[in-house]
């Protein structure tokens, strides 16, 4: 499809290697052909931003004409144009950075980090191959550019094995035009939808208006009373992007506006952090924290990456910090080598700097509700909940900088810090923290506990176990489930009683040989018996669980405890003299009231335990 030049200047093959070069370009960056587009259109953009730099330095005095890029398509021609009023290029220049520097640049490249799936990686660009990515799509390229200064316009056609002409363009106009042929067998790209999609996806923020001019249908019936401002065509992109301005600027309107428009999610946010560095870190950004209002609701986040406003990729692990990668947002990182491997990216010292900043902004920002507005801050934090301790479970350091902010619902309703829960625990339970994790199942522990006025700590969500671990070994306290034992607060006075009949009774009706019968005189002198399963055991079997190790293993037995306070067990054991039938019935209920307070039955369990009431009733009426 390249097109006939009359008169060439010159003719020319770019180089001996070109010919290795164009299939390496095609295989290389084929798993995402979409970003020919931004390359070439960043370039673009590039161009007038060396010219209004020029202009600003006064060493090149501006016309009227606004600066802008026009992308557009031409079905019939089969081509894809993108046009600017940017700085142009002579026919020297056009030589040295069309054929010789990003030729070299790109062979340099592949010698450099061949065998690593850069495309894959999705970081691309910015290593001075973006131009010749055209040819991923094209058959052949043309240039026609006339430089800002009085050079005249050249016109260079390159073809897909690397030859080129150059010669001279009648093009009167200041700025480049890239007209890629698009090749067979990419005619996809010779879609205005598809192209919007992609100058939405990589171009929505870049520093200079675009306009597309495709071939879509004008509006049937375009009503009358419009205004020549409202039906003038309006550029694709934001020149100005929230994250760029400063944070005392943006109003909350903006920043939802921002959010919404760049995540389509029509829920607010739960609140965002701009960030705007500037030394010894130049970066600037707006994470938000989404609002996740379903359980089973992906966690994954979306963190776009730009590098000054070009869009570059979306969550790259190795620039935000893993934890955060459940956040929503834009990252704009100038000084990122975004030119090289991941594996480079993983032990760059920029790029860990700048993710410890983000972590330590997202921690400032915590610290800051919790400290200023702790009334709201609580009313969002079951909704943090998971995300901050996934983070301190994640990151040590973002932990530290959290701790006294992390709060503790209560069964009562109340939040609380640690600190407050442990201050108001001193005397009945010092450095125990009780908790619940379902209050139905585990009502009758509960009661209990508030019966002593006890507040128990309601954690009822998935990463519970390995973060109260984590805050155990760090504070030196100890967290403990309500049936866990029988707290010291709820033990009553009374003297040692043991009744070995009784104990054995009780072995006998649970049918389990291993269980653990003792005695304890409770303050709550109604309650017969309670069960009790060791922390630790639970703990370990959930672990187990959660692993998909062991899922059969039977719930730990644990240790039934009898009141000896309580006149029903001390009848108990007289009646296992008298009446032993009666008395064994008596200890199967008793047994599996106890079972019941602490866990749902299971079918057979359930069925005896129908069946024992029937009977017991049956003996009394
Ligand atoms: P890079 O943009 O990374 O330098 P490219 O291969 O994309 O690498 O481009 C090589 C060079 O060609 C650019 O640095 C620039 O000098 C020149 N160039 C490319 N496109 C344009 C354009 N639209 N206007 C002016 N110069 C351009």
């Amino acid at each position: 499809m390249s097109e006939e030049i009359k008169n060439p200047i010159r003719e020319g093959g770019i180089s001996v290697e070109t010919e290795h070069i164009f299939p390496i370009i095609k295989k290389w960056l084929y798993s995402d052909k979409d970003i020919f587009l931004r390359e070439i259109v960043s370039n673009a953009c590039d161009a007038v931003t060396k010219l209004r730099r020029l202009a600003s330095l006064g060493q090149y005095e501006a016309d009227e004409a606004p600066y802008r890029i026009t992308v557009s398509l031409d079905k019939e021609a089969g081509t894809i144009t993108v046009s600017d009023n940017g700085i142009g290029m002579t026919e020297e220049e056009l030589d040295r950075y069309l054929c010789q520097i990003a030729l070299s640049g790109a062979l340099d490249f592949i010698k450099k980090y061949e065998g690593e799936d850069a495309a894959n990686n999705g970081i691309i660009g910015h290593f001075g191959l973006g131009f010749y990515s055209s040819f991923m799509v094209s058959d052949s390229v043309t240039v026609e550019t006339k430089s800002y200064t009085d050079a005249p316009a050249v016109r260079w056609i390159c073809g897909e094995n690397g030859s080129y002409t150059l010669a001279a363009s009648e093009k009167t106009t200041r700025g480049t035009d890239v007209v890629m042929h698009i090749a067979e067998g990419e005619e996809e790209y010779l879609n205005a939808e598809r192209l919007k999609g992609i100058l939405t996806q990589y171009c929505a923020f870049m520093p200079v208006e675009i306009y597309f001019e495709g071939e879509e249908e004008a509006p049937a019936d375009k009503p009358e009373e419009e205004s020549a401002e409202e039906s003038a065509p309006r550029p694709i992109n934001d020149t100005a992007p929230l994250w760029m301005k400063n944070p005392s600027d943006c109003t909350e309107e903006e920043y939802l506006d921002f959010y919404r428009k760049v995540f389509h999610d029509y829920r607010e946010p739960l609140f965002h952090i701009h960030i705007n560095a500037d030394y010894p870190l130049n970066f600037k950004g707006i994470l938000f924290f989404p609002k996740i209002t379903n359980e089973y609701e992906s966690l994954e986040g979306q963190v776009k990456l730009y590098y000054n406003q070009v869009f570059v990729a979306d969550n790259i692990k190795e620039v935000i910090p893993e934890f955060l990668l459940m956040l929503r947002g834009v990252v704009d990182c100038p000084e990122l080598p975004l030119n090289v491997s991941r594996s480079y990216l993983q032990n760059s010292g920029y790029v860990s700097k700048m993710s410890q900043h983000i972590v330590k902004k997202v921690a400032d920002k915590l610290n800051s509700m919790f400290n200023t507005e702790r009334e709201s801050y609580e009313g969002l934090w079951p909704d943090l909940k998971i995300f901050v301790e996934y983070g301190c479970l994640r990151e040590k350091k973002f932990y530290d900088r959290v701790k006294g902010s992390l709060l503790y619902p209560l069964t009562d309703g109340r939040t609380v810090t640690l600190d407050e829960y442990l201050e108001a625990a001193k005397e009945t339970h010092e450095n125990t923290v009780y908790y619940a994790t379902d209050k139905a199942t585990q009502a009758q522990y509960l009661a209990m506990l508030e019966e002593q006025g006890m507040a128990v700590a309601y954690l009822d969500k998935g990463l519970d176990n390995q973060f109260m671990s984590m805050v155990e070994q760090d504070r030196g306290v100890k967290f403990l489930r309500v049936d866990a034992g029988v707290a010291e607060a709820l033990k009553g006075d009374g003297e040692n009683y043991e009744d070995e009949a009784l104990s054995a009774l009780f072995v006998k009706v649970s049918g389990k040989e291993k269980l653990t019968v003792r005695f304890e005189t409770l303050k709550d002198t109604s309650l017969p018996a309670i069960l009790t399963v060791s922390e630790e055991q639970r703990r370990f079997g959930e672990m187990m669980k959660l692993y998909g190790m062991n899922e059969s293993m039977p719930a730990p037995e644990g240790e039934l405890v009898l009141n000896a306070g309580c006149d029903m067990i001390r009848r108990l054991g007289q009646k296992l003299q008298s009446e032993p039938d009666a008395a064994e019935m008596a200890a199967k209920q008793i047994y599996m009231l106890a079972l019941l307070a602490q866990r749902r039955l299971e079918a057979d369990e359930l069925r005896a335990f129908l069946a024992g009431c029937y009977q017991t009733m049956d003996r009394i009426i």
